[in-house]
């Protein structure tokens, strides 16, 4: 524990109070992973722990969190609570503050996330979290239909710490997840793309396979077979670079060659991605999948053509699916300073009008775009003496 985390526990013990670590902090802990963010829970209320500390931020008052600032770190300090009724497989009614942690760790979702630690170092496991994690299990806390129903969002969580941790789902958690995959459309669009980001973000993105063919995807797929092969080729997502836009242009590339969708661009709009990662995900995607050329003359036109982020995403994509190295070479062009886009040429289209003559207009257009097509294929005539020669014959012709 870093000395700023036990200082926090040390001042919450010396006003009396209770404070343990807690959750993804403990389990990556205990699993020797990296820990990125530490918290705790505490019997003091909100009030109590805002006394205690100089600098804080009430993060969530409804949710009893409280951020405590100590020499540019944070530990989110949150009162022990259980959960109110769940109505709507997405948010509980309200919370109630409880006085002890084993009711608060109740309410997590996985054994391996419902145990605590205290300064001491004891930890506290009532459902046998530490087991599961030696056993690399993911298992809910109490009945998993229940834990489901009240909140769909841990079905996606079950099948990202899998992808994360390389842990399997436990069959009784697994055979809920099936019964209970329908409650994903209640979801917010926002909420699924963080996990299925975190999922294809793994070292295992071909855990997504569970998930597909446990129907937690149907509401985003529309109906569509999901083939035994699916798993195995989507494992090919951990070649391709830790890129947001590269993986998800990798999944819909998969997708597609599979036939799970037929239209990449309207998949990922169905997530809320943002519109430039849709836009060169999804033409990445109808790129790599026709066969992307390895030529350079035919990269510097696609790159020409698509734009650098759909191009670099299909190049990414293609190497990973069938060999190659188009990215090597589109990283070689982009370097070379090399002309790739009609306003790195030498002449505009005022330089035409001005120097030749040329009205704007169509034909206008047309002589810059063979201008720009010759510049591709023989970057050394990007000058404007040749170029306005260039145009001249064009003109005439
Ligand atoms: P990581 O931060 O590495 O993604 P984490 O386990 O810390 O993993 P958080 O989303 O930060 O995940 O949540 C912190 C803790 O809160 C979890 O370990 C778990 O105990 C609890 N938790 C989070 N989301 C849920 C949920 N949907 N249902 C029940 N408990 C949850
Ligand atoms: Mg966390």
């Amino acid at each position: 524990m870093p000395g700023y985390v036990v200082q926090t526990l040390e001042k919450i013990e010396q006003c009396g109070y209770e404070a343990y670590i807690v959750g993804g902090c403990v389990r990556d802990a205990l699993l020797g992973r990296r820990v990125h963010d530490w918290d705790a829970a505490t019997s003091a209320p909100v009030e109590a722990t805002e006394k205690m500390f100089p600098r804080t931020v009430l993060t969530g008052r409804k949710y009893g969190t409280v951020t405590v600032l100590t020499g540019g770190r944070k530990v989110e300090v949150t009162t022990y609570r259980a959960d109110g009724e769940y109505t709507d497989s997405r948010h509980p009614e309200g919370v109630v503050f409880v006085s002890d942690i084993r009711t608060d760790l109740e309410r997590r979702d996985f054994t391996m996330n419902a145990m605590a630690m205290d300064l001491r170092g004891e930890l506290l496991d009532p459902f046998g979290g530490r087991e599961d994690i030696a056993a690399g299990l993911i298992r809910c806390v109490g009945d998993p239909e229940k834990r489901f129903s009240e909140d769909a969002l841990r079905m996606l969580r079950a099948v990202r710490f899998s992808a994360q941790l390389g842990f399997e789902i436990e069959s009784g958690t697994l055979d809920a997840l099936r019964g209970c995959a329908h409650l994903v459309s209640a979801l917010s669009a926002e909420r699924v793309r963080d996990e299925t980001e975190k999922t294809i973000m793994s070292s295992r993105p071909e855990k997504l396979y569970t998930a597909f063919e446990a129907g937690l995807y149907d509401s985003y797929l529309g109906p569509s077979e999901i083939p035994a092969a699916l798993g195995e080729r989507l494992a090919v997502l951990s070649d391709m670079p830790f890129s947001r836009q590269v993986r998800w242009c990798g999944l819909c590339a998969v997708l597609t060659e599979e036939e799970v969708i037929s239209d990449a661009a309207d998949f990922l709009h169905r997530f809320r991605l943002d519109s430039r990662t849709v836009s060169a995900a999804s033409r990445g995607c109808g790129i790599a999948v026709r066969e992307m050329p390895e030529e350079r003359l035919e990269l510097k036109r696609i790159l020409a053509a698509e734009g650098r982020d759909a191009a670099f995403c299909a190049a990414a994509v293609a190497d990973a699916l069938y060999g190659g190295s188009r990215v090597r070479s589109l990283k070689e062009i982009a370097g070379s300073g090399e002309c790739v886009r009609r306003s790195d040429l030498a002449v505009s289209g005022a330089d035409l009008r001005d120097e030749l003559g040329i009205p704007p207009g169509t034909r206008m257009g047309d002589i810059l775009q063979a201008i720009f097509e010759h510049v591709l294929a023989h970057p050394e005539d990007n000058t404007r003496k040749k170029l306005l020669k260039l145009a001249a014959s064009l003109a005439d012709d």
